[in-house]
């Protein structure tokens, strides 16, 4: 089964506008599909992409990127409520990650967190603290971190590197994740994107805190030499038990692809890399159930 643990949700005009797109994909000159979250019927299109890449299964996030934005231009908002229709739609194909801002409403995200996982069992909370401008140290979300841990969810932090201009860089670093892992031991924690391009400070996170994840979303944006180079390291350092594959909704049809690929790829490219079927296996499915309930 392939597991792919990165998809965003959303309609163009309703849930985010043109502008926001633009600027995350707007810095890669090999996007594949620019289109395509503005496509006719973004749900049915995403299961073809799924079924064109033989991704089994999708893992598809909320957002609330509201009060960074209150200026007028639009944001960007994928309610729990929209996530939670669609899974029901596609409950085959489809997990659902619910999201909110956690310094909107503290409170009352604490009670969102509970009837997501009650009332639509979604299976992770994603949490953006660059997009939403916060700290993940920061005390007011320890309440959050709390309810996460009591209700066994993973927490999925993007770190690192985004396009979008009101993204402040300051809370990029994976490293502000450290002292959340010291605080709360107990927490399961994904690291997205491998914190690119802190790479080998996401590493020594993962070093530290043994029981957390990353995953290679975006990593289609790359030549595969950096993807490749990146797991020779992961395999190293943290083994890949630990990895997940997930796409980054530009990606989502042809990145699989990539990865299924790797050995050929390393093999053309004359560069020493060989991952077993059993790894491979594992990143592409086998650790997303285990951690998912998939
Ligand atoms: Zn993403």
């Amino acid at each position: 089964m392939i597991v792919d643990v990165h998809v965003h949700l959303g309609e163009l005009g309703r849930h985010f506008q043109k502008w926001w797109m633009d600027e995350l994909y707007g810095g890669f000159p090999n996007v594949p599909d620019r289109e395509v979250r503005y496509r006719k019927d973004p749900v049915e299109s995403l299961i073809e992409d799924l079924d064109q890449a033989g991704v089994d299964v999708a893992c598809v996030m909320a957002s609330d990127h509201r009060r960074p934005y209150p200026y007028g231009i639009g944001s960007s908002y994928t309610p729990n409520d929209y996530v939670a229709e669609c899974v029901r739609k596609h409950p085959e194909r489809f997990v659902g990650v619910c999201s909110f801002d956690p310094l909107r409403d503290p409170h009352e995200a604490r009670k969102e967190l509970e009837r997501c996982v009650r009332e639509w069992d979604m299976r992770a909370l994603k949490l953006y603290p660059t997009y939403d401008h916060f700290d993940p140290r920061d005390e007011r979300v320890f309440p959050i971190y709390e309810k996460a841990i009591e209700l066994d969810l993973p927490v999925h932090f993007h770190m690192g590197y985004t396009g979008t201009i009101n993204a402040p860089m300051k809370y990029q670093f994976p490293h502000l994740l450290d002292e959340v892992g010291i605080r709360f031991p107990e927490m399961k924690v994904i690291v997205a994107h491998m914190g690119f391009p802190w790479v080998d400070e996401c590493l020594c996170l993962l070093m530290k805190h043994r029981h957390w994840y990353a995953d290679i979303a975006y990593w289609g944006a790359f030549p595969p030499e950096f993807l490749i180079e990146m797991m020779k390291k992961f395999d190293f350092m943290c083994g890949y038990r630990r990895l997940l594959y997930g796409s980054e909704n530009p990606w989502t049809a042809t990145f699989t692809k990539t990865v299924m690929n790797l050995n050929e790829i390393a093999k053309e490219k004359g560069i020493s890399f060989r991952i077993s079927e059993a790894d491979l296996r594992k990143i592409m499915g086998e650790n997303a159930r285990k951690l998912y309930r998939i």
